[in-house]
């Protein structure tokens, strides 16, 4: 007998005794079941109608299924599909982009008093690593601020990893650079946050540690220990792997900031 679709084979090698080998359609089934508790509803179909495209067109494109798991556990899927999302958006720029006061040195959003320096993937954390590799042992963003990011210039206060950047540090702007200097320093002023599409890149991201749960494991590392870690030498991402609570927790304070 011929299976007719792949949930069709997997019950079919199931009472076969055996089990299937894993397709797209699968994962799409798996992304459609998905569920994050602190993503709104809303935010949570658009991310998953971005990632059913996405397993579409590589389904159509015929890439095979090792790597497509592959992209989605490192978050190389979110970050191409986030990069998406927010190119779109920036196509016509909200007001908060268009009045923005950030410019090259002002740096006091890469002072991360928040001690781990937010979420980044396994996919960003391993291109700023290798990104920073030529600066290990130099002066670093500590020197300027112990809590900045060590890939700051710590003269110039320029990013030395800008190409590598993570998403966080894409989408984060500020309509005043004294808010964010007073926030640096444990303040809570208004007017400096994360663009909309930084809750797309979250969401798509966690909808795939869902759907590859028991596949493969999809972990989020801490930007500044990446950071600090390349320059003071030590191996790619040791010790900067995050609780798998991070992600929750930074999918949560995104929610809250665009107002679910
Ligand atoms: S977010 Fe704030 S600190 Fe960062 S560049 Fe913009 S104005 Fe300056
Ligand atoms: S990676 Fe670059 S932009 Fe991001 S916090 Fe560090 S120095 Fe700033």
């Amino acid at each position: 007998m011929k299976p007719t679709s792949s949930r069709a084979a997997r019950r079919l090698a199931k009472k076969q005794g055996k089990s299937a080998p894993l397709t797209i359609g699968d994962l799409a089934d798996r992304v459609a079941k998905a569920r994050v508790k602190s993503i709104p509803d809303g935010a949570q179909t658009r991310a998953k109608r971005i990632l059913q495209a996405y397993l579409q067109s590589a389904q159509n494109y015929g890439m095979p299924i090792q790597d497509v798991v592959r992209e989605i556990a490192s978050g190389q899927a979110a970050w191409r599909l986030g990069h998406a999302v927010r190119d779109e958006m920036l196509k016509t720029p909200p007001d908060a982009v268009r009045k923005a006061a950030c410019k090259q040195g002002c740096a006091f959003c890469c002072i991360l008093s928040g001690g781990e320096g937010g979420v980044i993937t396994e996919f960003e954390a391993t291109q700023l690593h290798t990104a920073l590799i030529p600066f290990k042992g130099d002066p670093d963003g500590r020197e300027w601020h112990p809590e900045a990011c060590a890939a700051l210039d710590p003269e110039t206060r320029g990013c030395r990893a800008y190409e590598a950047r993570p998403m966080i540090c894409r989408s984060f702007l500020s309509l005043d650079a004294a808010a964010c200097e007073a926030n640096a320093a444990g303040g809570t002023e208004q007017g400096a946050g994360l663009l909309g599409s930084h809750l797309d890149y979250l969401a798509i991201h966690a909808l795939c540690r869902q759907a590859l749960k028991g596949i493969s494991q999809v972990h989020t590392y801490s930007m500044a220990a990446v950071t600090s870690g390349a320059i003071d030498g030590l191996d790619a991402l040791t010790n900067t792997r995050q609780k798998p609570s991070a992600l929750e927790i930074a999918c949560k304070d995104g929610s809250h900031a665009a107002g679910g």
